[in-house]
Parts: C-alpha cells; structure tokens; sequence
C-alpha cells in the first residue's frame, strides 16, 4: 500500500494565484509602471472577452514597456474591435458536427478532445477559443459518464487529450477521478493534456497534479503552449523538470503572433530556450481567424519563410511543425516547407 500525503498548504497556492489574477487596466499599469493611457486598452474589446493575466506572467513582462510581446498576447486592446472579412466566432468548426456528446470534440482518428474545465488561467487575446459557449460544454455528472462511454464505445480511440478551456484549471481530484475513468478502458493507452498553466502559473505543478495525472500503464504527454522565450524562465523550467521527473513527455505548441514572435531570431531563442528546460516543439499554428484577433495575423507565405530560416539556423528538433487548423479534414494541415523552398 502506498501512502498518500495529504495535500499541503503550499501545494494549494496555484488556487490562490488564480483567483488573484490581474482583471484591470489600472492594476496591470501600475505592476508594469506605466500610464494607464499608455496601455491602449480598451473596455469594449474587454467586455468581448474579459481581460485575465496571473501575476507569475506579469512579472515576466519589461517594466515600462507598452510593447512588450508577454503584454501584447494579454492586453485588451482597441485593435480587437475593428471588424475583419473572414474572422468569425467558431473559425474552427467545434461546434457542430465535431460535438456528438457534450465535452467531447471528436475530428480526427484514433484521439479525441476532451474538454474538463471551461475556464483558462489567462486569457489569450489571440484565441480560437475565445467566443466558445463554454456554459453548454460544463459537463454534470451525468454527462461526464457519457463522454467516458462514448469513449469506451469506440475502440479507435487509444488517445484522450484534455484541451482548453484549461485542464488544469481543474482540480487534482477531478483530474483523478477522470484518470481512473479512462485508465480504466482497455483501448486507450496515452493521456495527453494541452495547457498553458505549467508556463504562466508553474507552481500548478505539484505533487498532487503528478499523483492525478500519472497511472502505471498509460503514457502521460503534456503540450504547454508558450510564444516567446521571455516566457520560459526558471521557475518554468523548474515545473518542466517536476513533470519529467515524474516520467511525463513535454512538447510545446506556439501561435505565430504578429509583434510577439514573428521573427526567426525569436521563433529560435524559444525553442532554444524550451530545449534548455527539457520541452521538445511541436507545433507552431498560424492564427486561426478569430473576431478580435485579426491584427495578430502572419500570413501563410511569411509564415513559411519563418519556420524555413529556423530549419536553416537550427538542429531539426527545435522546428516545430508549422500548421494550419481546418474544418472538416482528417488531420491539421501541415505547410512546413521542406529544402530547398
Ligand atoms: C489538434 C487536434 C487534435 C490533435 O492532433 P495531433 O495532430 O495529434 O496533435 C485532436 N483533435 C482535435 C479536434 C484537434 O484540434
Ligand atoms: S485555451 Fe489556451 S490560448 Fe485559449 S485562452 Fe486558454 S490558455 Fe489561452
């Protein structure tokens, strides 16, 4: 028998740091010491979608730096409102046929989304997510027992990945029980969970996140999701070193961000810098045409050029696979150009 400590105080700080998360302008130009008028933020864009940023990020952002790529990715600003041909509330397609049973988006063979939590930690402004109905997709008790039968239904399936809103939001005792469910399905052999809390709150990563998301017989993969190597400082690498400690595979995805890290300089010191805290890159998305995120936008054949002088100045693996999300195909759309282009 093992012995389960109980969870201590400082296992619980991650609860407290969200709750304490940055929601107002003047709070968030008052920790970077600037003007509130120099922020360019702007209410209407913040009523669309709330403005949320954890101190722990905040803290990574250049005092007295209004273009700081950190603060760019969170700050509700007044570029949002401008409306935009081709950039919609569901550019993905998650809503329809894609979700047969609440929780569940189902697209692609042999893995499925699942999603456990309808909040994030922070509130990316670039988001496909950020017009999602996560009110519909709270899942009861009653329709969380269905999405585990849906899954045990199909004996495709060998892989769950719980995606965003964040999973681990979630607390470590949901995320068990929702581990005992699945390890408990013969067919699903690999855990994966999509999260950004690892990089703007690293203190989620305790011993009692490692106890829920670990079982013996199924392989645990975590993708963080971080833009900019100003993200990955030391107490990410310290929660990155936690979690591989405890045996879990860490890769990462980006969004190619217009003023955040469209340049191959960046796009290197990122992987550079992921690679230095034992996280592989994985994907690196072009924008997903969003309302509200258009100004985010780096076009295709930018993109390429990016990812292609990355491929040039770097070891293969720091290229993270440059991709494109689309509705109603078997798999994302992979554009990563291949030499000579
Ligand atoms: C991205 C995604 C996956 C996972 O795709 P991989 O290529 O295996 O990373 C699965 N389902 C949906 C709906 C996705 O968007
Ligand atoms: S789902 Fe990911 S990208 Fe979207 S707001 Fe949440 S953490 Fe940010």
């Amino acid at each position: 028998m093992t012995l389960i400590p109980l969870q201590t105080k400082a296992d619980d700080s991650w609860q407290q740091q969200l709750r304490d998360a940055i929601r107002s302008p003047a709070e968030l130009a008052a920790a970077l010491g600037l003007e509130p008028s120099r922020l360019g933020f702007s209410a209407q864009a913040d009523d669309d979608f709330a403005m949320k940023v954890p101190r722990a990020f905040v803290g990574r952002m250049q005092p007295g730096d209004a273009d700081d790529p950190l603060l760019r990715q969170v700050l509700a600003g007044s570029a949002e409102n401008a409306p935009h041909p081709g950039y919609s509330d569901d550019p993905v397609g998650e809503t329809g046929a894609a979700n047969p049973v609440p929780g569940i988006i189902h697209k692609y063979h042999g893995r499925l989304l699942m999603t456990v939590a309808s909040g994030c930690a922070v509130n990316c402004r670039y988001c496909f997510r950020r017009h999602f109905p996560y009110g519909e997709n709270q899942l009861s008790r009653r329709e969380w027992q269905d999405a585990i039968a849906y899954i045990r239904a199909d004996t495709s399936i060998t892989e769950v990945i719980l995606s965003g809103g964040d999973p681990l939001v979630a607390r470590d005792d949901t995320l068990s029980a929702l581990m005992d469910a699945l390890a408990a399905v013969p067919h699903v052999t690999t855990l994966r969970i999509h999260t950004r809390l690892p990089v703007v709150i690293p203190d989620r990563v305790t011993p009692g996140l490692l106890r829920a998301i670990c079982r013996p017989g199924i392989a645990t993969v975590m993708v963080l999701h971080s833009n900019h190597p100003n993200e990955v400082d030391t107490t990410v690498a310290a929660a990155a070193g936690r979690l591989r400690e405890a045996g879990v595979t860490l890769l990462n995805q980006s969004v190619l961000l217009t003023g955040v890290n469209d340049s191959a300089d960046t796009l290197s010191r990122l992987s550079s810098a992921l690679f230095g805290a034992g996280v592989l890159p994985y994907y690196v998305h072009l924008l997903d045409r969003v309302r509200g995120a258009a100004h985010f936008a780096v076009d295709e054949t930018r993109a390429r050029e990016l990812v292609g002088e990355l491929a040039v100045r770097c070891p293969g693996y720091f290229v993270p696979r440059l991709v494109r999300e689309s509705s109603g195909e078997g798999s994302k759309r992979e554009l990563t150009p291949r030499y000579p282009y």
